[in-house]
């Protein structure tokens, strides 16, 4: 089987202002990136846009007007200092919560082995009713539960490797019995919050802050201590992962120190575990990475790995 590759021009449709990290060029150098002869059998597919019920999963009706309301006629308007909406942005929105449902359903329907999605507005940072940190919606928790209730799996896990900690997948989840939500972060970082004591309703939820100018090795560690064993104990039916590529160690925002290499090990460790307890079914999804190049490199690796996994 392939790997599918899912993303949509409208995507490059969600303006953020001139010097922002959440950038269009970031999609355009993944697309440059995805071109290279290597990557001729990705299975490419459009992102299709979500429907309504799709963003309600995770999140209520007033959240869904309110960001619809919010969308300028022309021009760029902040949500708060980080987040922001153009003309394109909520389209981009519903392909990005579009792709990651789209990919559920390949991988649930055996099209493909795995799949990446490659879509922006990233998800992670954006809470029930509250938009956050250049996110709208909770693509990986939509994700999640739409592969519980539409496909009936009970055992669904979101591994989120982004540097930030993914609060808001952590809030979507938090009281969901049929996930497992595990995050690595920095810490101390924005938003401040993944303590290893916020395990969520049903210890469903596992933070693994990292120190800052830790490396590759403190990462692997940890996984191999913490994050695997706790996943081979979950035994998913699916995988979601919230890829992440800024604890890169050229990225601007953070200052952990991970190397391509460390995405190519992460991503091996997690396809072991998919391939052990799911046959290999991985759904990742973009969330962030900001020094352009480290990011194309870095996604370019991971999805090496999973096109090889994908059998
Ligand atoms: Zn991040």
């Amino acid at each position: 089987m392939s790997t599918a590759f899912l993303t949509h021009p409208d995507c490059t449709n969600h303006i953020t202002p001139n010097g922002h990290p959440e950038q269009v060029a970031r999609l355009e150098h993944i697309y440059r990136a995805l071109s290279a002869p290597g990557f001729t059998t990705l299975d490419r597919r459009e992102a299709p846009e979500c429907e309504d019920a799709d963003i309600l999963l995770c999140h209520p009706q007033s959240h869904l007007n309110a960001i619809t309301a919010a969308v300028p006629s022309q021009g760029v308007v902040a949500l708060d200092g980080d987040t922001h909406m153009s003309p394109g942005s909520l389209q981009a929105a519903r392909r990005a919560v579009g792709g990651c449902i789209a990919a559920v359903d390949a991988v649930m329907a055996g099209e493909v082995g795995n799949a990446f999605v490659a879509c922006r507005p990233p998800g992670h940072h954006a809470e029930q009713s509250t938009p956050m940190g250049f996110c709208l919606f909770g693509n990986a928790a939509i994700a999640a539960r739409h592969a519980m209730e539409r496909h009936g799996l009970s055992r669904v896990a979101v591994v989120d490797f982004d540097v930030h900690h993914g609060n808001g997948t952590q809030a979507l989840l938090w009281d969901e019995p049929r996930s497992l939500f595990i995050g690595s972060h920095q810490n101390p970082l924005w938003p401040g919050t993944g303590m290893p004591e916020e395990t969520g309703a049903h210890n469903n939820v596992q933070n693994w802050p990292l120190p800052p100018h830790s490396d590759g090795r403190l990462m692997r560690a940890t996984y191999e201590a913490e994050v695997l064993p706790a996943l081979e104990r979950f035994e998913p039916e699916l995988l979601i992962v919230s890829a992440g590529f800024d604890a890169h160690a050229d990225d601007p925002l953070a200052q952990l120190e991970w190397t391509e290499s460390d995405f190519v090990w992460l991503t091996e460790r997690l396809c072991d575990v998919a391939q052990r307890h799911c046959a290999g079914r991985v759904v990742s999804t973009l969330e962030g990475g900001y020094d352009l190049n480290a990011l194309a490199a870095s996604v370019a690796a991971h999805v090496k790995v999973l096109m090889e996994r994908a059998g």
